[in-house]
């Protein structure tokens, strides 16, 4: 049996093609066009291009774009007036730091410092705390993403068991609270779990978000699971993921590829965020 392969880039493509259509909807019944401001401090060329194509991925869906770049050895209260600037700017519904930040500035502090109803990125303990209480938040763009996927090739997540590999905040432990509040039976594996295959054959539905390359493989896949493969791995042969595609792809029911599979949703999760930022915003006015 060959798996099928999950295609995110053209979830990625219907989710941007949404949000595209609610934002004409929501400026065609008067109101602003959200806005996302991006920070970037110092010239990592990984986050230059990040942020490079989630601003054009913005105009693109007709929200505005707001850049700030800093120099690398910008001082931590610089980072922190420009984000209560930004906190304080109603032309501002989104801000993103963009991570990691340079050695002088602690990224958690300054993550903190966003107004939690601009916080797109789901990231400041306000949300990841609403979130692993079970309430409306802004929830993490990759972790949303992988949820969306599993959602649109219609895994049955009730009851099942589900294997997260990773606890970061990032990605594994969003994970973990979106799959518990779809009532799956989750495990979650890091780097100290002992016989990290034996747990991996549990799931119905496997999700590796560790950043080692090809880490999982077929004889750690039950057959018919669900693979869900966040990882992004340069190697000599160019990008790979945290799971052996081929060789997983032949014993498991459906798996997405790297490219092509985490990597576009979560741009697409931003915007779908900084959507429903404008809104909650609009709410308390
Ligand atoms: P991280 O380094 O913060 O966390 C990695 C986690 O993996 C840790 O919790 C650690 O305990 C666990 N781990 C490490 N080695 C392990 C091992 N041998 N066995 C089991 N667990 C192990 O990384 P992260 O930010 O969560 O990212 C994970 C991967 O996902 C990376 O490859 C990253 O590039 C990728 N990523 C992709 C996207 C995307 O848009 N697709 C977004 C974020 C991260």
């Amino acid at each position: 049996m060959s798996a099928k392969v999950i295609d995110g880039k053209a979830v990625s493509e219907r989710v941007r093609e949404g949000v595209r259509q609610e934002v004409d909807h929501w400026v065609a019944a008067g109101n602003p066009a959200p806005g996302l401001a991006t920070v970037l401090v110092g010239d990592d060329p990984a986050s230059e291009v990040y942020v490079r194509n989630k601003r054009k991925a913005c105009e693109a869906a007709r929200m505005r774009s707001i850049h700030h770049e800093l120099a690398a050895d910008t001082g931590q209260d610089e980072v922190a007036a420009l984000i209560e600037k930004l906190n304080a700017d109603a032309e501002v519904t989104g801000i993103l730091l963009q991570l990691p930040v340079p050695p002088q500035i602690d990224g958690d502090e300054m993550t903190a410092l966003i107004d939690p109803l601009k916080d797109v990125d789901g990231l400041t303990p306000i949300n990841a705390g609403l979130l692993s209480q079970g309430r409306e938040a802004l929830v993490a763009c990759t972790p949303s993403g992988v949820m969306e996927l599993l959602r649109e090739a219609g895994v049955e997540l009730k009851g099942a068991e589900a294997v997260v590999v990773g606890r970061s905040k990032l990605v594994g432990k969003p994970v973990v609270q979106l799959l518990l509040a779809e009532d799956a039976t989750v495990t979650t594996a890091h780097s100290r779990t002992r016989d990290l295959a034996e747990v991996c054959r549990r799931a119905d539905v496997l999700v590796a978000a560790v950043g080692v390359p090809r880490l999982v493989n077929a004889d750690m896949v039950k057959p018919g699971a669900v693979v869900i493969d966040v990882g992004i791995n340069r190697v000599e042969e160019g990008l790979v993921g945290d799971v052996d595609f081929h060789g997983v792809k032949e014993k498991a029911a459906a798996i997405t590829p790297v490219p092509g599979g985490v990597g576009p949703m979560t741009i697409a999760m931003l915007l779908a965020n900084t959507m429903k930022a404008a809104r909650l915003q609009a709410a308390i006015r």
